[in-house]
């Protein structure tokens, strides 16, 4: 793996991720097949949790079971490779949320990504 952020990245979480063996797509778990050039073969493996917000909304009234933590941001982030995946921004309210911005994942929590804005 290439470093890119040297002294950053010393306590950043890896995105579990499928690769395709032919093409070299990523796609998020669970897949089947590659979306790109439809092969079967991919290979589970990790890529750095880090990535840009592809598009994001708050959630003001949610379910019932997430009644406590609302208001949150609900977020598609696109991971280096192009790989999209669904997660959770921690800030409801900064002015840097927005489409575009950089987020880096900070736990998972019950099977969900919890990203925040990086700096
Ligand atoms: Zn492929």
């Amino acid at each position: 793996m290439r470093c890119s952020h040297p002294g950053k990245g010393l306590r950043m979480m890896n995105i579990r991720v499928l690769k395709c063996s032919s093409c070299g797509k990523i796609s998020s778990i669970p897949a089947y097949f590659c979306k790109s050039c439809r092969s079967e073969k991919l290979e589970e493996t990790e890529v750095p949790g880090e990535g840009t917000i592809y598009t994001y909304s708050i959630v003001h009234v949610p379910l019932a079971t997430h009644e406590k933590e609302a208001p949150y941001t609900v977020a598609i982030v696109e991971l280096e490779g192009g790989c999209k995946i669904t997660g959770r921004i921690l800030e409801t309210s900064s002015d840097k949320l927005s489409v575009g911005a950089s987020v880096e994942v900070t736990e998972i929590k019950d099977g969900v990504y919890l990203f925040k804005l990086s700096n």
